[in-house]
C-alpha cells in the first residue's frame, strides 16, 4: 500500500472539515483518496491513490502565510505527479477584501502557469448555487444569509466577481449559466474569449447538479481551479469518466481492510446526538462516565479510565465518555471558564487515547470535533485513507504514517451519526 504511483488530482483544503469533506465526496465518487493534517513530510508513506486533500489551516490567518503554506502544499502536491491541483474553499466563499482566496488563487496561478482559472463555491445538491456570479445560499442571496454575521468572515456581497476581484490582482470575469447550458465546447471557446480580454479568472454559474460535469470536465484541462466540494465531485466525475483513475473500486478497499485488535470509544461530545448514542452504547458495551469535576482537577482521572479500559479490552470494545447535558455542562463551565474546561478535558481525553493505543488499541472512535482533532494531535497521524461511509459525512478512516503503525479510526462531530452510532462504526471496523 505504500507503492505510490502517480496521483491524479492534488487538493489544497483551506480548514481541516472543509478538507474531510472534500475527500469523502472524492472517496463517494470513486476516488481513492488520502487526506494529510498539514504538508506531509517527504517521507510521508503515501499508498496508491488518485487524490490526495492537503488539510490547511488557511482560511483566516495572513494572507502572506496562507500563500507560502498553500504553495509548499502545490510544490508537494506535483511533486506527486498531479496535474491538476483543486483549491478547496469554502462553499460560502468565505474570506474578506484582504484574502485569502484572491492571493492564494493568484500564486497558485502563477506557479501552475495557467492563463484562465475557473472558480466555483457552487454545490447545488447542498443548496449552493451561483448565478449571473451571485451566490444562493439555499433560497436566498449570500448576504442575506446567516454569513452575513460570520464574526471572521461577514459577507455582505453575494456578487462573486466583485468579491473577488476585490481580493485578486487578477481580472475576473464571468461564465454564465447560457454558456455552461451549451456544452464542454462553448464553455472552452467563452473561456478563450474572456482570456483575450486580458480575464485571469472566472466566476462559473452553476444551478443543477449536471452543471458541475460540464465544468469538471472543462477544469481537468487546465491546472489548477478554485472552489468546494461541488467542484471536486466534477473533477471527480471527469476523472473516472476519462479512465485515469487507478480503481473501480468505490469503496475504499485498502482502508477498510481489516485491522484486528482491541477496539475503543471516547465520546467528548456533550451534543444532544452524542448524549443518545452514548445511552444505547451501554447497552451493548462498557461505559465509562468520567466525573467532568475530577477530570479538571489533575490527571488521575485519565489514569483511572485507563486502567478500567485496559482491564476489559480483551473481552470487546468499550467506551470512555464526558458528555454530559446542558444544564452540567454549564455549571462546569461557570465554575471553571469556559475554555478552561473544554481544554482541560479535551486534554484528558487525548491522554485516555494514546494511553489505549499504547495498550494496543487499534480501532479507535472519536465523538467530537475538537476531541477528534485533540486526539488525532496527540496520536500524531499524518494522514488518513478515506474508507466506507458509517453515516452521512462520516467515514471510516486508515492512518496513514501513524507512529502506533496500521490503524483505524471514526471522527465524528457531535451532531452526525444514527442513534446506534459506535456499534455502526464498530461494524465497518474490523
Ligand atoms: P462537538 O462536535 O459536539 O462540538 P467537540 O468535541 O467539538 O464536540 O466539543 C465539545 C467540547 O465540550 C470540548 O471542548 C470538550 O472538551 C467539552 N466537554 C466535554 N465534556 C464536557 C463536560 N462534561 N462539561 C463541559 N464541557 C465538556
Amino acid at each position: 500500500m505504500t507503492s505510490a504511483g502517480k496521483l491524479s488530482l492534488g487538493c489544497i483544503a483551506d480548514d481541516y472539515t472543509g478538507a474531510s469533506d472534500l475527500a469523502n465526496t472524492l472517496t463517494r465518487a470513486g476516488l481513492r483518496t488520502v487526506q494529510t493534517i498539514g504538508v506531509p513530510a517527504d517521507d510521508f508513506p503515501l499508498p496508491d491513490v488518485d487524490a490526495v486533500v492537503v488539510s490547511l489551516k488557511s482560511r483566516s490567518i495572513l494572507a502572506s502565510d496562507a500563500v507560502t503554506r498553500s504553495r509548499a502544499a502545490e510544490k508537494w502536491l506535483r511533486g506527486r505527479g498531479a496535474d491538476h491541483v483543486l483549491f478547496k474553499i469554502c462553499s460560502t466563499f468565505d474570506s474578506t477584501d484582504a484574502g485569502n482566496i484572491g492571493p492564494v488563487m493568484d500564486a497558485l496561478r502563477a506557479d501552475s502557469g495557467d492563463t484562465i482559472v475557473l472558480v466555483t463555491p457552487a454545490f447545488p445538491e447542498t443548496g449552493r448555487t451561483v448565478y449571473q456570479g451571485n451566490l444562493f445560499v439555499g433560497s436566498v442571496p449570500l448576504n442575506e444569509s446567516p454569513l452575513k454575521d460570520h464574526p471572521l468572515n461577514p459577507m455582505h456581497d453575494s456578487n462573486l466577481v466583485r468579491v473577488l476581484a476585490r481580493q485578486s490582482k487578477t481580472r475576473i470575469g464571468l461564465l454564465d449559466l447560457a454558456a455552461l447550458a451549451r456544452g464542454p465546447e462553448a464553455v472552452r471557446n467563452k473561456l478563450v474569449e474572456l482570456a483575450g480580454q486580458n480575464v485571469g479568472a472566472v466566476i462559473v454559474d452553476a444551478v443543477f447538479a449536471s452543471d458541475l460535469e460540464t465544468i469538471g470536465a472543462v477544469a481537468l484541462e487546465h491546472r489548477l481551479s478554485v472552489g468546494a466540494s461541488g467542484i471536486g465531485l466534477g473533477l471527480a466525475r471527469a476523472l473516472v469518466a476519462s479512465g485515469r483513475t487507478k480503481s473501480q473500486a468505490t469503496s475504499g478497499a485498502i482502508a477498510d481492510t481489516p485491522v484486528g485488535g482491541p477496539a475503543a470509544c471516547l465520546a467528548g461530545s456533550c451534543s444532544q446526538a452524542t448524549l443518545l448514542q452514548v445511552a444505547n452504547a451501554g447497552q451493548v458495551m462498557p461505559v465509562l462516565h468520567l466525573d467532568p469535576e475530577q477530570v479538571i482537577a489533575g490527571k488521575g482521572e485519565a489514569r483511572r479510565a485507563l486502567a478500567w479500559a485496559t482491564d476489559r479490552l480483551r473481552d470487546g470494545p468499550v467506551l470512555i465518555a464526558s458528555s454530559s447535558t446542558p444544564e452540567e455542562v454549564a455549571a462546569l463551565q461557570s465554575r471553571h471558564g469556559r475554555d478552561a474546561t473544554g481544554h482541560a478535558i479535551e486534554q484528558a481525553m487525548a491522554d485516555i487515547a494514546e494511553g489505549l493505543v499504547s495498550a494496543g488499541v487499534r480501532r479507535l472512535v472519536v465523538a467530537g470535533g475538537e476531541t477528534s482533532g485533540a486526539a488525532v494531535d496527540r496520536l500524531g497521524i499524518p494522514g488518513f485513507l478515506v474508507g466506507a461511509e458509517i453515516a452521512a459525512g462520516v467515514p471510516v478512516l486508515r492512518a496513514v504514517g501513524a507512529k502506533a503503525g496500521d490503524m483505524l479510526l471514526a471522527l465524528k462531530s457531535g451532531n452526525f451519526g444514527g442513534p446506534e452510532f459506535f456499534s455502526d462504526a464498530l461494524k465497518l471496523m474490523r
